[in-house]
Order: C-alpha cells, then sequence, then structure tokens
C-alpha cells in the first residue's frame, strides 16, 4: 500500500470514530479536556470534607460509622466491647484511630481487610501499636501477604477459609469471600444489624466501574456478583470508592450496565464477519502480521460496542467515557475466550 492510500486510509479511520470521544489510547492532555464532565448530581453528593482533616465521617447507624477522603473509604462499628474497623485505605489510614477516637472511648480491637490491595489497606502500619489486636482476613489474603513482606500492610493474625461471623460487645458481622475482583479473594462485610454491606472494588455509586470493570481478573465471578449482593438485606452499601456511599439501586444500575456491555460486545463479536475484517485489515498491514490481522478484529469489535453503548450510559453513569473502551475488552476477552456461543 502507497503512503497516500496508508495515510488515507488512517484519516478515514479517525473520522470514522471521531463522533466518540473514547479511542482506546487518549492521553494527551488536549484529548483528556474532551471527556464530559462529572454528571451534576453527582457532583451534589461529594462529601464534604475539612482540608484540615482530610477525611470525614458519616454515621450511617447501627454502630456503623463509613469514613472517606472522596477517594477511598472505609467503615468502622462500634460495639460495647471495642471497635471492628474495615479495611485502612493508605491514603487515610493513618488518620483511623483518631477519627474513631471522635467518635467513642472504645479500643479498636479488629481490623478486617476486604482484599490484598494496597491502596485499601496499606494504611494498616497505622494500627502496628494497638496491643492485642487482631487483623482478620482469608487465608488467600494472609499467603499472598506473608509472601510480600510489605511494612505498609500488616501481616493478619486471624484467617479462615471462606466465611468467618464476627461477634464482640453484642454485634454481628458476617464476611463472606468471593472472587470478583482480586486473584486472592474479596470480602463482602455485612452487618446484619445495621443493614450495612461493603463490597471494595465492584461498584461506586453514580459512576461507572473503574477500568476494566474495577481490574477483575475474574469476570465470570464479576457477573455473579450483582444477585449474590442483592440476596441480602442492606440499605447502606459502601464500595471503597470515591465520593459518595449508596444503595440497592447502585448495585442494580452497575448490574444493568455491566449486562449491557457484556450483552452488547457478544452480540456484536458474534455477529461480526471476521474474515473481512481480516481482509480489509491485510489491505494496509500485508497476510503475514497475524497479531496485526486479530488486533483489527478485536479493535473493531470495541469501537462499535463503544460507539453503541455510550450514549445508552453518558448521562446515567458518571465518568462512563473515560473506561467504557476498557469495560468493553475485558467482556470481549471473556466473550472470545471464556463464554459459550
Ligand atoms: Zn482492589
Amino acid at each position: 500500500m502507497g503512503k497516500k492510500l496508508l495515510w488515507a486510509y488512517g484519516l478515514l479511520w479517525c473520522l470514522q470514530f471521531a463522533s466518540i470521544q473514547t479511542a482506546v489510547a487518549q492521553s494527551s492532555p488536549q484529548e483528556t479536556k474532551t471527556y464530559v464532565p462529572v454528571l451534576p448530581s453527582v457532583k451534589a453528593k461529594f462529601w464534604k470534607i475539612d482540608p484540615a482533616l482530610g477525611y470525614a465521617v458519616k454515621n450511617v447507624g447501627g454502630g456503623v460509622y463509613v469514613i472517606s477522603d472522596n477517594g477511598w473509604q472505609s467503615a468502622f462499628l462500634v460495639t460495647n466491647d471495642g471497635v471492628i474497623v474495615f479495611d485502612a485505605p493508605a491514603s487515610f489510614g493513618k488518620n483511623i484511630p483518631s477519627a474513631i477516637a471522635k467518635v467513642t472511648d472504645q479500643p479498636i480491637k479488629m481490623l478486617v481487610y476486604s482484599h490484598i490491595h494496597k491502596d485499601h489497606i496499606g494504611g494498616s502500619a497505622a494500627f502496628k501499636n494497638i496491643k492485642g489486636l487482631q487483623i482478620i482476613a482469608t487465608e488467600g489474603v494472609a499467603n499472598f501477604l506473608k509472601e510480600m513482606n510489605d511494612p505498609n500492610r500488616l501481616e493478619p493474625t486471624v484467617t479462615f477459609a471462606s466465611a468467618k461471623t464476627i461477634k464482640l460487645g453484642g454485634k454481628t458481622v458476617e464476611l463472606t469471600r468471593h472472587f470478583y475482583h482480586s486473584h486472592e479473594g474479596d470480602l463482602f462485610i455485612y452487618v446484619p444489624d445495621a443493614k450495612f454491606m461493603m463490597a471494595v472494588d465492584c461498584v461506586t455509586p453514580g459512576y461507572a466501574p473503574f477500568q476494566g470493570f474495577d481490574i477483575t481478573t475474574n469476570f465470570h465471578e464479576y457477573l455473579k456478583l450483582f444477585d449474590e449482593l442483592s440476596a441480602y438485606d442492606f440499605t447502606t452499601f459502601v464500595g471503597g470508592h470515591l465520593t459518595d456511599i449508596g444503595g440497592k439501586k447502585d448495585v442494580e444500575e452497575t448490574k444493568e450496565f455491566t449486562y449491557d456491555v457484556y450483552n452488547t460486545v457478544k452480540r456484536i463479536h458474534n455477529n461480526m464477519d471476521q474474515a473481512a475484517v481480516v481482509a480489509e485489515a491485510a489491505k494496509t498491514v500485508g497476510t503475514d502480521n497475524e497479531f496485526a490481522l486479530f488486533k483489527a478484529v478485536l479493535d473493531r469489535v470495541t469501537n462499535d460496542a463503544v460507539r453503541e453503548l455510550q450514549p445508552r450510559w453518558i448521562e446515567r453513569l458518571a465518568r462512563v467515557d473515560v473506561w467504557l473502551p476498557s469495560h468493553v475488552r475485558t467482556a470481549l476477552i471473556y466473550v472470545r475466550w471464556d463464554d459459550k456461543e
């Protein structure tokens, strides 16, 4: 192919997708300005953070308090015999003991890890000198942290395989292990008396999920997550990130989005004339570059799916334009390699 033709082909490609602002590679400062602003309904719910403190605490009832810096979230349960903390994010973990001391005189007795990621438990070093503290996590999480030997993530002292009920000071916490996000396992942290559910890195109330359905390592488990959550009776949902907490409607809305992406990608992928896409790409890259030809098929599915999905979701979930291509890619990998026809 001559240079002129190649250039024309490139231009055509650009024009074809100019209507969407979500090319997979989009990184220059100019380009990032084209993202739509955060939805006003979401902006209205940003927590008011005292800059001197760097976090805010909200009482959600039943002895449960949520802490947020509008980027990360953790929570704690006050009982008559001590406090149980759920996660210690790297960003504000060092402030959690003093935040709790403002609410109660009860000592911190337990720290529960939702999963291994350092942004959620990398502030646990601040709990190092708390006498008799139990750090509770699944065996998978404990094994990983033992191997990692990271001074910022204290090693668990109490481990369990797949489910554990904690009883302290007349309160109950039910922990169950899932695999919707990280390879080592993720917890549902449920406080029945408070109708409180915390499941980190899956649903972000008001927003599209983070990159690639919250960088899930298992989209099959992620697809099951929503019904597993909805089986619980809760009114408060904490997802561990961003600017608000939510409820069942947020779980349902993210389910609807996730299945829309999945079903759309599956339909486009399975109905596409892949041989025609390969033949078209071969005009540019030749016939012996199999990776480039295959990439052309994956890129075509991705771009077609993004173009169809974005108008349906752009005014429903904030930041959907930022991560939609990555969500489509995650669903595409599942459809192509894991799913049945
Ligand atoms: Zn995570």
